[in-house]
């Protein structure tokens, strides 16, 4: 089986001249393309153009030959990986969601000349989301800027404060430069090559590892027999398991499998077969089987992170179609947490549409049997539709166990309200409800009568602990900053809270 491996990044970042580049390096172009490419360059008085040869296959699928320009495979040392070369985000994104590809992999390129972050990290962000974790990043046509190291490693800097592990390997894609092999031009990269770096990609097995989850797609019935078709969409059952299913909440336990040819006892992730089974009632297509032992939750509302790929933003208020699995629901976006500004990436809280990304909370019409992204990373993802089309994806985020005050006591200026105020940020990207309390703030408000004797100053950590009190009671996590140097004051605080 082939590893597949996205292709990522803005145009003209050279994508498909990376593409091109390696599999003519790898003598995998024919040498009647290479020179029809070749002609054509000379013709039209312009360079070599390595993506060419994609457009050339091309071509050739306009003549009724079935290449996808999309989808181009490359093999090496006895390895195949089908490149998923992306000429926009939105289009990639449609494909992934819709389930149509497993991505196992990324590579991001980004532009040594005009060297903008802003997208790059916006490609990473919806990777993340996307739950593609298996990444690297190409610093492209450094022979532009001289093969010199300080934009790279600018760049690896930039990249080290916003995320972890992510390598960056300057490349020239056009003159082959740190792709199959390390480049002389730039000694001061030890290493790794893109090769290198990509033999490291796993194929995914993440379906496997996740909680059972069936999804019944049809019912037949069958000499007085019911069989419930569906698909594995995670884990995996086993002849005799104990299961539930939803809607019905009832128990039944596996009698056998329905498969054509071949007698199964076990059905893992991916499979499509026919269940018979021995228990209580009768399951309606868009059931969800799951073990007994590992239930899915049933929720009426529910956060979730995601990414819009329509022109006309999510508004608040409005009502959407998710798809869970095979079944569509109806869905009313309750609230707009944050949203994650197109362009900049800026978090801006509390908007009333999400062009790109965002967190919002939906409520259905009834409960819904969800998985939260903690309880398994396949099945906590979801389509969201208008009418017919796809618009956007997302994933369930996990609801808030824990609301806890964390309280930051030291000087003023010490940087207590900064410290606060990045660790929000932080924490609401986690999918976390969180507030700052803010010892000055309360005093240009509900403390504005106090003054700054001692008794004053406890009555405005008194305040500050019951309002911190109110917040943790509603779910949300607390950051109290209070400048609160005396140990009986804030025992007072934890005392109230
Ligand atoms: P895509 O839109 O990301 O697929 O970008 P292309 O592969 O079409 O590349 C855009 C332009 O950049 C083309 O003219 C390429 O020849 C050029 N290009 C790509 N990589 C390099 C490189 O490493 N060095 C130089 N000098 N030009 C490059």
């Amino acid at each position: 089986m082939s590893l597949t491996v996205a292709v990522v990044g803005s145009v003209d970042n050279g994508k498909s001249t990376l593409i091109g580049r390696l599999l003519s390096d790898t003598g995998q172009v024919s040498k009647d393309r290479k020179q029809k490419v070749q002609s054509y360059c000379e013709d039209s008085g312009r360079n070599y153009e390595y993506a060419f040869l994609l457009d050339a296959l091309e071509e050739e699928q306009s003549r009724g030959i079935t290449i996808d320009v999309a989808e181009v495979l490359w093999k090496f040392s006895g390895r195949q990986i089908l490149f998923i070369d992306t000429p926009g985000h939105r289009e990639f994104l449609k494909k992934m969601i819709g389930g149509a590809s497993r991505v196992d992999g990324a590579i991001l390129l980004l532009d040594a000349v005009i060297a903008d972050m802003a997208p790059l990290l916006q490609q990473l962000k919806l990777l993340d989301l996307l739950g593609i974790d298996q990444k690297v990043i190409l610093l492209n046509k450094m022979d532009l800027v001289g093969w010199d190291h300080i934009i790279w490693d600018k760049i690896k800097q930039g990249l080290e404060s916003a995320c972890t592990n992510i390598h960056v390997i300057p490349i020239s894609a056009w003159h082959g430069e740190n792709l199959t092999s390390l480049s002389a031009k730039m000694p001061w990269y030890n290493g790794p090559t893109l090769l290198q770096s990509i033999s490291l990609f796993k194929q995914k097995q993440e379906k496997l590892d996740q909680k059972a989850r069936f999804q019944v797609q049809d019912v037949y019935k069958s000499d007085d027999r019911l069989i419930y078709v569906g698909r594995m969409e995670s884990g995996q059952f086993q002849q005799g398991d104990a299961v539930e299913y939803f809607p019905g909440n009832k128990k039944a336990v596996i009698k056998k499998f329905e498969t054509y040819g071949e007698q199964k006892s076990r059905i893992v992730a991916g499979d499509s077969v026919g269940l018979i089974l021995e228990g209580e009632g009768l399951l309606e297509r868009g059931a969800w089987l799951y073990p007994s032992s590992e239930p899915k939750r049933f929720l009426r509302s529910v956060s979730a992170e995601i990414f819009w790929l329509d022109q006309e933003p999510l508004k608040k208020n409005e009502y959407v179609k998710i798809k869970l699995g095979t079944i569509t629901v109806s869905a009313l976006v309750e609230k707009i947490h944050y949203e994650w500004e197109e362009g900049t990436l800026r978090l801006i809280e509390n908007p009333e549409h999400i062009r790109l990304m965002g967190r919002v909370s939906f409520l259905f019409d009834q409960l819904q049997a969800i998985d939260l992204f903690d309880d398994n990373e396949v099945t906590s993802r979801f389509v969201v539709c208008r009418e017919y089309s796809v618009v956007g994806g997302g994933r369930w985020l996990s609801q808030n166990s824990e609301a806890k005050v964390f309280w930051f006591t030291g000087l003023s200026g010490a940087g207590k309200t900064t410290l606060a105020q990045e660790l929000k940020g932080y924490l609401l990207t986690k999918g976390q409800k969180v507030c700052v309390i803010d010892g000055d703030v309360l005093r240009q408000g509900v403390s504005k009568d106090l003054g700054f004797s001692n008794e004053d100053r406890l009555e405005n950590i008194r305040r500050g602990a019951l309002l911190a009190k109110k917040a943790i009671e509603d779910g949300s996590i607390v950051l109290a900053t209070f400048i609160s140097p005396l140990k009986t004051h804030r025992d007072l605080a934890r005392k109230i809270i």
